[in-house]
């Protein structure tokens, strides 16, 4: 690295998160010299880096001698939709392990409650009933299917196998993985998602994973099951999920992604008694687990080797 501190601007949490993005920075890569993404003193083409969500569009291309982007979370649509983004420059995804462990509890969470039906006992309490009922099954019964086995889908579904789950995953490569069931691509989705109960998504917003949810694939999962989605909500086609539901072959839906952002206050989700709406809440990371996973990242640029967790514009992710 040059002797001289470099400069990273930051977008994430607002002007006030500063200071904190500073002592988190200065515990890891003491020679950056952390800014404010507005602060009017910094020219332009000093600044290296850039820590970003939601940049506006057409201000990355400002930094001529930019070299990494980095994603404050773990999608880069929030970046790559800059029509005037510069196409070379690397982008790096937040992979902190923060970020994967909160949303593999929320993971944990949702398949929880929709195999325990946790609706139903909420909607009990609300009515002061008490209703004593048993869950159609165990979650050693239970096949739980996760669509995506990145960073947070191979993580969940060690979680979810540790519960006593029966996991299997399906991505588009072949993997292997410890006690999950793999399948890979689009010609194995089908047998996928008819040995799925409870099906988690976990993949992110690309041509390939737009609308692949629709009726003619909810149909293929067995009378009873449920849905959660925590990946992007351009997976689902909410209005075949909410006929699935209110036809009584979908059991429930948990989800925490939506198209669009934030969901609209008239959309029928909010108010459906099958589904459970979160706003986009799965991951939460610190600002020091964020400064941990940019550093290590920046610790791999300056040896020259491989950028890690880099977004590949071919693959869309
Ligand atoms: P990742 O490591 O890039 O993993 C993505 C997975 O999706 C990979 O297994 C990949 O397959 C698979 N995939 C991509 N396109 C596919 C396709 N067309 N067909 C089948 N599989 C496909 O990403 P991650 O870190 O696990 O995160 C996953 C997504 O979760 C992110 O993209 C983000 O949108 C979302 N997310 C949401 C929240 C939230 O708060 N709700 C928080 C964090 C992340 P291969 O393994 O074969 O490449």
């Amino acid at each position: 690295m040059d002797t001289v501190r470099e400069i990273i601007l930051v977008k994430s949490g607002g002007e006030a998160a500063i200071p904190e993005w500073r002592r988190a920075f200065a515990e890891v890569v003491p020679n950056l010299d952390v800014r404010w993404w507005d602060d009017a003193s910094v020219h332009p083409d000093a600044v290296r880096y850039v820590l970003v969500w939601q940049p506006e569009p057409g201000r990355i291309a400002r930094y001529r001698s930019l070299r990494v982007i980095f994603s404050s979370g773990a999608g880069v649509d929030h970046i790559t939709c800059d029509p005037d983004l510069p196409r070379y420059l690397p982008i790096v995804r937040m992979a902190s392990d923060e970020t994967i462990q909160t949303v593999c509890e929320y993971v944990c969470l949702g398949v929880l409650a929709i195999q325990r039906d946790l609706r139903r006992m909420i909607a009990a309490q609300a009515a002061c009933l008490w209703e004593e009922f048993e869950p159609p099954r165990t979650a050693f019964q239970t096949r739980v299917g996760i669509m995506g086995l990145g960073n947070i889908g191979a993580s969940s579904a060690r979680m979810l196998h540790a519960l006593g789950y029966q996991v299997a995953g399906w991505a588009r490569s072949p993997k292997s993985l410890d006690g999950v069931r793999c399948f890979s691509g689009v010609t194995e989705l089908d047998a996928f998602l008819t040995q799925t109960d409870i099906l988690v998504g976990l993949l992110p917003d690309t041509v390939e994973t737009r609308g692949l949810l629709d009726a003619r694939r909810i149909a293929m999962l067995p009378r009873g099951a449920g849905v959660l989605n925590a990946g992007r909500g351009t997976l689902i086609v909410m209005p075949d999920l909410i006929a699935a539901l209110d036809a009584g072959h979908l059991s429930s839906a948990f989800v925490d992604v939506f198209d669009p952002e934030p969901l609209p206050p008239d959309h029928p989700a909010w108010r459906h008694p099958r589904i459970t709406v979160t706003s986009h809440v799965a991951a939460f990371a610190s600002r020091p687990a964020r400064a941990r996973h940019v550093a290590a990242a920046l610790a791999a640029y300056w040896r020259g080797d491989e950028l890690p967790h880099r977004y590949q514009p071919e693959r869309g992710y």
